[in-house]
């Protein structure tokens, strides 16, 4: 299954707008959001059935029997990450210890050190794994607030979509904003990045963070700059910086009110015809180009 993932430096550049244009213009009968921090395309693509869904187990997490611990206190000094509180005692309760359900990182310290073996690890639900079959395989999980994580989360993402639908030959991921564990999971394994810049102040470096991420997978990425015209020195250096990095420009998008109101009304631009609908669908067919060219030349090598 050859995939292209759509990314950006930061949220709200409109990435899922041009990914979700992009799942109805190709028809892609695989797709997946691996934003899962935030899962949006769902929005987008709407579903006639509801999901299959399936809890996602992240890290082990510590859980102190009250009962058993002595209240000696070895597990909250020597617990780096602060996640274990002292309650003081209520009429309900004695003192006690107990963990953060959002500061423990699975460490295991706490285990190790305490004296009583009151401590033991517990799986954890971090999350859910949904999967719609209508029509489309359409792959998309939600991180639990505070669950840390979501790399191992987009992986299970990924491979949720290529099980279900392990004959098609394309599909396009959304993947996260920004750069970090999320964005690596999503980035690996995939055949091209289209990133959606923005001319702003931070909009160059983001885009080069994603680019050198790319590069250590040896991912080949595409670009292109939305809301173009709203500042056109920064596009203009997002151009020469395209140039200079041999980095494919597959088109600039306007700014186009259009845009919000297809956001607002939960539809993609697939079927509008003002000047951003015009230059995504100019964006998708070179796009694509880029893509099966490169894979054509890789299936050569
Ligand atoms: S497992 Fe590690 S992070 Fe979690 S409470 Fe124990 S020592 Fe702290
Ligand atoms: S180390 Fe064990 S006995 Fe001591 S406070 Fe922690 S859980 Fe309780």
């Amino acid at each position: 299954m050859k995939q292209l993932l759509v990314l950006s430096g930061k949220g709200g550049t409109g990435k899922t707008t041009v990914a979700g244009t992009f799942v109805e213009l190709s028809q892609a009968k695989a797709v997946a959001d691996c934003d899962v921090d935030a899962p949006n395309m769902h929005l987008v693509l709407k579903q006639a059935n509801a999901p299959e869904r399936f809890d996602y187990m992240g890290m082990d997490k510590a859980l102190i029997d009250s009962e058993t611990c002595i209240n000696c206190g070895l597990c909250q000094r020597n617990c780096v990450f602060d996640a274990i509180d002292f309650l003081p005692s209520t009429n309900e309760n004695k003192d006690q210890y107990k963990v953060s359900d959002f500061g423990c990182e699975g460490c295991g310290v706490c285990v190790y050190v305490c004296p009583v073996g009151a401590v033991s690890m517990m799986p954890s639900v971090d999350g859910a794994l949904e999967l719609f079959r209508n029509g489309r395989v359409f792959s998309t999980a939600t991180l639990k607030m505070g669950s840390g994580t979501s790399g191992k989360l987009v992986s299970e993402v990924k491979q949720n979509l290529i099980k279900a639908a392990p004959k098609e030959g394309f599909a396009i991921l959304d993947g996260s904003p920004g750069i970090g564990c999320p964005v690596i999971a999503s980035i690996s394994g995939v055949h091209m990045v289209l990133v959606v810049a923005e001319p702003s102040v931070s909009g160059l470096s983001d885009l080069d963070r994603i680019v050198a991420t790319a590069s250590k997978f040896q991912t080949p990425v595409a670009l292109c700059i939305n809301k173009a015209d709203t500042n056109k020195e920064k596009t203009e250096e997002i151009r020469r910086y395209c140039q200079n990095n041999q980095i494919p420009l597959v088109g600039e998008i306007p700014f186009d009110q259009k845009v919000v109101e297809a956001v607002n009304q939960g539809k993609t631009m697939a079927g509008e015809t003002g000047p951003a609908g015009i230059a995504i669908r100019d964006v998708y067919e070179k796009t694509m180009g880029v893509f099966w060219r490169i894979q054509g030349s890789n299936e050569l090598r």
